[in-house]
């Protein structure tokens, strides 16, 4: 190809061509009526059309029918030399999916100033879109539940510290009842403060500043410290089964693992039988090491298997929680090259299944 026509020492068209090709946005040409008259390979890849398959179309083909009066505003728009400027707006690819694009229309004038077609330089924004939707959703998720759920502990401490000094203004005061006041503050600013290290933790999560501090761990160890713990916190009995596991070895964050078991374990018994205890099993091959966790629970629906992993989302209602646990256990493992999976099992309760790399 010659950049320069030899004649005239203009730009080749052909040069010219294929700079319009090598752009990844759409670059369309149109006549003031809306038919296509050039299409290049943004276009093709953007909205899936061929330029073979579109040009002698009409450009309406691209618009959605709920939108009838945009393409007749612009063409009447342009006809008066008018632009639009990066033009948020939504058209149709030819599989038939919704794109969010921004579009640069302008006017193409010929030599005598008239204006005798238009061009649109259109770029995909869906993926952009998408991403603002969601992060604008989680936003007002977070200030939702951190507007509930921190209230109700608040208020709790707020009417015990009340009763606390009601009571030191008497010449005589209760001691065991003061105890139980401070340990109703004790348990409101435990939840607090759980409730506030989760909300920093889904921050950290998106922000990337999620930190995993490794170390060679006894991961049955791990297991049933988790698990003894969490029995003596709840009263809520717990097996732990490690056959051909003891002893084996992970290179991971303990806390966090700690957290992600306690996490699952809370879930089983939240979710399950109050009166069957959370059976726990670790198993190891060569690579690496799997924890189940399962009760005998009415199990998950299965349109909602891979939605309670999102955050904040929660399938039931009727226990305490905001839909950040599981959420948060999966986003952990990963950050261990791990998976958090729920297990298909024999169609009996709930198995949720870490699987760690040794
Ligand atoms: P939370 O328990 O705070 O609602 P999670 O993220 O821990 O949030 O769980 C999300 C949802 O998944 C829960 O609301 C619940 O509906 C469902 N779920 C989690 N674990 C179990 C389980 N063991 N059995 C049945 N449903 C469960």
């Amino acid at each position: 190809m010659s950049l320069k026509t030899r004649e005239s020492g203009a730009w080749s068209a052909e040069y010219l061509a294929s700079i319009v090709d090598s752009s990844d946005d759409a670059i369309i040409g149109k006549t003031l009526d809306g038919v296509i008259i050039s299409w290049n390979k943004g276009a093709e890849r953007i909205y899936g059309y061929t330029a073979e398959e579109v040009v002698g179309r009409p450009i309406s083909i691209l618009i959605p029918s709920d939108r009838p009066d945009e393409l007749p505003q612009i063409l009447s728009q342009l006809r008066q030399g008018k632009r639009f400027d990066h033009y948020r707006t939504k058209r149709i690819r030819k599989d038939g999916t919704v794109l969010d694009i921004s579009v640069t229309i302008s006017p193409v004038q010929d030599a005598d100033g008239r204006v005798i077609g238009a061009s649109a330089i259109a770029r995909d924004i869906t993926a952009q879109e998408r991403a603002v939707r969601e992060a604008l959703e989680l936003r007002e998720q977070f200030v939702s539940v951190a507007a509930h759920e921190l209230r109700t502990p608040l208020t709790a401490i707020f009417a015990r510290l009340q009763l606390i000094e009601r009571r030191l203004g008497r010449t005589e005061y209760d001691r065991e009842a003061l105890a139980r006041d401070i340990e109703v503050i004790r348990r409101g600013t435990d939840r607090l403060r759980a409730l506030l290290e989760r909300l920093l933790d889904v921050s950290r999560i998106k922000s990337g500043r999620l930190e995993i501090e490794r170390a060679p761990t006894d991961v049955v160890e791990l297991a049933r410290a988790a698990a003894s713990e969490y029995a003596e916190a709840s009263g809520h009995d717990v097996t732990v089964q490690a056959a051909g596991a003891e002893g084996v070895l992970a290179d991971i964050d303990a806390v966090r693992i700690e957290e992600v078991l306690v996490n699952l374990i809370d879930n089983a018994a939240k979710y399950g039988p109050k009166d069957k205890p959370v059976e726990v099993e670790v198993a190891a091959d060569a690579k690496a090491v799997r924890i189940a966790v399962h009760d005998d629970g009415a199990g998950i629906a299965k349109d909602q298997r891979t939605r309670i992993f999102e955050a904040f989302y929660r399938a039931s209602t009727d226990a305490r929680g905001v839909g950040l646990g599981l959420h948060l256990a999966r986003e952990i493992v990963k950050q261990h090259g791990g998976s958090l999976e729920l297990s298909d099992g024999d169609g009996r309760g709930t198995t949720f299944v870490v699987t760690l790399p040794k």
